[in-house]
């Protein structure tokens, strides 16, 4: 027998989600919802104003809608956000939320504040496939990508946080994004491109495609598209200057090479002097932290337009590995920077919080135990 909080819950679960249709989908499912093709078109505007401008999470307050409309379109339709299960503030201002989706599955969604401006780096799937030695999520298996839906709303719940709505037209808090969270992007593309599109949709969220960095940690054959189509920063997860060490700590390195993965960036759509590919290097003390191996950087990357971004590591319980020391970060910086690239030592944020780079991790499993216990509807994710 269903108690009435289960009915409720049912019928919440049963109210499908407006937030991560592309434009096009927004259309089609207001004509599923019987509208005309011509009436769809002019209340797709509205709604995506109302939802992604001004970020209103229900229909009550969309004044350019009619009362019997919203009150119909609330019916059948949801903007709620995923449940935040923890938020925690770090003493540097950072902040971090763990995120629950519809099927009970965790990820990370991490703000980190600079003087004037932002970025809220986003997660693209729930663990990871790649096992990269130093990274906590890599201790976590994959289980699943997210979906378009997902990505967007870990934006939205960080905006709301801070109540940056409607979205400002001058300085922002919320400034940039970086797909730098749980999951490897570039193995989760269509519903990442999917979601950046919503988020750069200058009627909405409107975050321009110069302010969005994506990381990869080298998947080769997707780094065209990702440029061409997208035409956001790429900043590549490099690490290791031999594919010796790269195949070890880095282990998509056994199916796409250093050598390919520095041929793609040097063929990424875009990149310039203005607009350089971020090769980011995790500072592993004695392990690729030494003079030698700097050099072998520069050499390997020459004449691509990079700037270096020196990582020192941060540990997690349990970790294999330690930081390198300052001097030895700054040995290296200093080889990096006479051969005339910019190489900043990455200041380590959120560390206390364990929010920091290489540092989350969620406790999904692959079947939770609470979802398949619970007696409620589990939804199948979007
Ligand atoms: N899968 C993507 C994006 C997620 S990781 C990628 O690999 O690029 C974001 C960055 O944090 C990557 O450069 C990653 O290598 C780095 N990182 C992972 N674990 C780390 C740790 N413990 N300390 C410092 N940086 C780490």
């Amino acid at each position: 027998m269903l108690t009435d909080t289960t009915s409720a819950t049912a019928a919440e679960a049963a109210r499908k989600s407006l937030i991560g249709l592309s434009r096009a989908e927004l259309e089609a499912e207001l004509i599923d919802f019987g509208e005309s093709a011509k009436a769809a078109r002019m209340r797709a505007r509205q709604l995506w104003h109302w939802i992604y401008h001004h970020g209103l999470r229900s229909f009550d307050g969309m004044s350019s809608i009619a009362r019997p409309m919203r009150e119909k379109l609330a019916e059948s339709y949801t903007l709620t956000r995923p449940a935040i299960t923890r938020e925690q503030h770090s003493n540097d201002g950072t902040r971090k939320w763990l995120l629950r989706f519809d099927d009970g599955q965790e990820v990370e969604t991490v703000y980190i504040p600079e003087e004037d401006r932002g970025a809220v780096c986003i997660s693209s799937q729930v663990g990871c496939s790649l096992t990269c030695k130093f990274c906590h999520t890599g201790t976590q298996r994959l289980v699943r990508n997210l979906g378009a839906r997902e990505i967007v709303s870990q934006f939205m719940v960080a905006r709301d946080s801070y109540g940056e709505w409607p979205s400002p037209s001058g300085e922002r808090m919320l400034s940039n994004i970086v797909m730098m969270g749980m999951g490897e992007p570039l193995l989760n593309f269509e519903n990442v491109a999917k979601a950046l599109r919503i988020v750069m949709d200058s009627e909405g969220i409107s975050i321009s495609r110069r302010r969005i960095t994506l990381s990869t940690a080298g998947v080769v054959p997707m780094m065209e598209r990702c440029g061409s189509e997208l035409g956001v920063n790429l900043a590549v997860s490099l690490h290791a200057v031999t594919d010796e060490l790269r195949d070890e700590i880095v282990p998509i390195n056994r199916k796409y090479k250093i050598a390919e993965l520095i041929e793609a960036c040097r063929n990424y759509p875009g990149a310039s002097n203005a607009r350089r590919i971020t090769f980011e290097y995790v500072m592993l003390k004695g392990v690729n932290d030494s003079p030698a191996d700097a050099k072998a950087l520069v050499k390997l990357i020459a004449g691509i337009p990079a700037k270096i971004n020196l990582i020192p590591f941060n540990a997690w319980p349990g970790a294999p590995f330690e930081c390198s020391s300052d001097e030895a970060i700054e040995r290296f910086a200093d080889i990096v920077n006479r051969a005339g690239y910019s190489a900043p030592v990455r200041q380590p944020r959120g560390r206390d919080i364990l929010a920091a780079c290489g540092q989350l991790k969620s406790a999904s499993q692959r079947t939770p135990k609470r979802v398949a216990d619970s007696p409620t509807p589990v939804l199948s994710p979007v």
